[in-house]
């Protein structure tokens, strides 16, 4: 397997480890190193360049790092863990569309990354560059005409910003002729590892469609992120009318402390960006590392919840296994707790058994 460095806008690979240690200017750990010799299966390295310049070299358990550098600590997946975490095939009722809430659908327009998340859930899909073709497209569209309940469809991947503009904008125009007044949310890293993808000409294309209501939904998950170049971008988005809301992903070992998230939610308020959800790591397959368990999560949401504005502060919620939809933490989605037993509530009020896999 090669290693993919994306210097500028290309994607240059490494053959070796020792060749990759010179270009990150890191020396890999033990166990970074057994994740590259590894002829397994695996999610792809895929790193851009100036995400890596946000690695503090000399700090083993550096944030960005977490993210960013696999581990063969992702090999290694336990019971409660799915290859489909969100059980989203019995909801795909056409090719690349998942229709799980009656008002909202999301759309799997790729899968390729500019950066592998190595706390990707969607990491059964994402690596693979798998595009819809246009009639792929068309079906889904047609969906979305036979389903007016249908209000909002979320543009996943999966980055959809990693498309060649004119897809992304066919993609787009397709589902705005069946449908004119669907609204449109782009869900995307690229503003956060690869902020230079992010061209005025990408931007005036999606802002052709903000009129009905164009959003973009990032996923900041650490303040180092909030660079001043990616701020640039984000003021960019921001100055041809559309939106941004914030998706973060609770990690550990990368944002498990409630100084270094609050400081994250009031950048991107002083950004522009609105903290939207705080999701609670999905059961995905080699993710346990990643996890704590809810009961720290809740205890750095309480700490959130009287340190934070109204506007500063996300949703924290968790996707129960197997499909049973967002569950509300600080909400009223937990019904009842008995050691690491949760019973949790969706926004339907069926209840499921979720059993807290996390360790501190
Ligand atoms: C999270 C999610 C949505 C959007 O839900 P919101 O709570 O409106 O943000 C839509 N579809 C799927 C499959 C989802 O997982
Ligand atoms: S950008 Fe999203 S889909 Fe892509 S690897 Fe990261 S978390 Fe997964």
């Amino acid at each position: 397997m090669d290693f993919v460095i994306v210097i500028g806008l290309m994607y240059e690979t490494r053959k070796n480890i020792n060749e990759l240690e010179t270009q990150l200017n890191i020396t890999l750990s033990s166990g970074e190193t057994a994740w590259f010799r590894a002829e397994k299966n695996k999610l792809p390295f895929r790193l851009p360049e100036y995400y890596a310049g946000l690695i503090d070299p000399s700090d083993p358990g550096d944030p960005i790092r977490a993210q960013a550098i696999p581990n063969e600590k992702e090999f290694e997946t336990i019971l409660q863990e799915l290859a489909d975490p969100l059980g989203e095939d019995d909801f795909t009722p056409v090719e690349f569309l998942v229709h799980r809430y009656p008002s909202r659908a999301l759309f799997l327009s790729t899968g390729t990354c500019a950066m592998y998340c190595r706390h990707c859930f969607r990491r059964n899909y994402t690596g693979e560059p798998q595009i819809p073709n246009e009639k792929q497209i068309t079906k889904a569209a047609e969906y979305l005409r036979d389903h007016a309940e249908i209000k909002e469809l979320l543009i996943s991947g999966g980055d959809p910003l990693t498309l060649p503009h004119d897809t992304l904008n066919l993609i787009l125009g397709i589902f705005r002729d069946c449908r004119p007044d669907i609204v449109f949310r782009i869900c995307t890293r690229i503003p956060v590892v690869m902020p230079h993808m992010v061209t005025e000409s990408l931007v005036q294309m999606l802002a052709g469609y903000r009129n009905r209501g164009m959003y973009v939904i990032t996923q900041y998950n650490h303040p180092v992120e909030l660079s001043p170049v990616s701020i640039k971008v984000v003021r960019r988005i921001l100055d041809a009318g559309i939106p941004l809301l914030n998706q973060t992903v609770l990690l550990k070992g990368v944002n498990d402390d409630a100084v270094v998230l609050e400081k994250l939610m009031n950048g991107l308020v002083r950004g522009g960006i609105i903290p939207y959800y705080l999701f609670h790591p999905d059961m995905a397959e080699g993710t346990s590392h990643f996890r704590i368990t809810l009961r720290k999560g809740l205890s750095i949401f309480a700490e959130l919840r009287s340190r934070l504005s109204r506007l500063a502060l996300p949703e924290y919620a968790v996707d129960i296994p197997g499909g049973g939809g967002k569950v509300s933490l600080s909400g009223d989605g937990i019904a009842e707790i008995i050691g690491n037993k949760y019973m949790l509530r969706n926004s339907d009020n069926q209840l499921f058994p979720y059993i807290d896999t996390g360790i501190d």
